[in-house]
């Protein structure tokens, strides 16, 4: 049985001030049991984050990281900062951090192994354009750009993983997956992921992300194959957040 994960990504959006009624709320909201919950802040909130959910079971992660320990590179978040303030997950391979920043399939297996390295459990992020599912390549794309990163890892480092599906065409467009469209590209990855191991495809967590929000995670998270949601401008908005979180129990 997997544990079902919602977790925010805020992006480059936020305030300390929406930290603080973040807190508020998830401390005093009734969070469906067995529902894990995360919240990826802007790097400045982190530490605040962590404190002010302490009252809450709610995780808090980055949204991306160097793979390189520390050094001179500006700018720039190490996977052992992360933890030093608490977070426990990290983003990686986001399509933003793809298409704005350049990072290709290396670039995200060495942030993985980073991840990996300091204790973080990275969310990694899959996902096809618009152009690529026209024409017919969703599969390839997608399960390529899964093996980039697991065919170079151990059994034991993949265990460590959540995976989140994105459709690139769905992320901050209001274009959501319909729940088949989303239920087929999740079979897929746990039919793959069963080619490494049986038991690794049935404990690993697939997120479905892209224009989640209350109104339509009910359908998604009740598909076989949706183990939670990676949910951007929804996670924006307590109350719509903690719909979904609901939908979830
Ligand atoms: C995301 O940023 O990962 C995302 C899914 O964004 P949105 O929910 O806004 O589409």
């Amino acid at each position: 049985m997997r544990t079902p994960l919602i977790a925010g990504n805020w992006k480059m959006n936020g305030s300390l001030a929406l930290v603080e009624d973040f807190g508020r709320a998830l401390a005093e909201a009734r969070l469906p049991r067995g529902v894990e919950v995360a919240l990826m802040v802007p790097a400045p909130y982190l530490a605040a984050a962590v404190s002010t959910l302490a009252a809450s079971e709610v995780a808090v992660g980055g949204q991306t990281l160097n793979d390189q320990p520390s050094g001179a590179f500006t700018g720039e978040v190490s996977g052992a900062m992360l933890v030093d303030v608490g977070a426990r997950f990290v983003l990686v391979g986001h399509s933003e951090r793809r298409t704005l920043f350049g990072e290709d399939d290396a670039a995200v297996l060495a942030r993985v192994r980073a991840a990996l390295g300091v204790g973080l459990i990275p969310v990694l992020c899959l996902g096809e354009s618009l152009e690529e599912r026209e024409a017919g390549r969703t599969e390839a794309v997608v399960l390529g750009q899964l093996a980039a990163v697991f065919d170079a890892l151990s059994p034991d480092e993949r265990s460590r993983l959540v995976i989140a599906y994105e459709p690139v065409w769905a992320i901050g467009t209001g274009r959501t997956a319909t729940p088949e469209q989303a239920q087929a590209v999740h079979a897929a990855i746990r039919t793959r992921l069963a080619d490494y191991a049986p038991a690794l495809a049935e404990g690993l967590r697939v997120l479905y992300g892209g224009s989640m929000k209350a109104a339509n995670a009910g359908e998604l998270l009740a598909q076989p194959d949706i183990d939670g949601g990676l949910v951007g401008g929804a996670s924006l908005k307590v109350d719509e957040f903690l719909a979904i979180c609901q939908s979830a129990g």
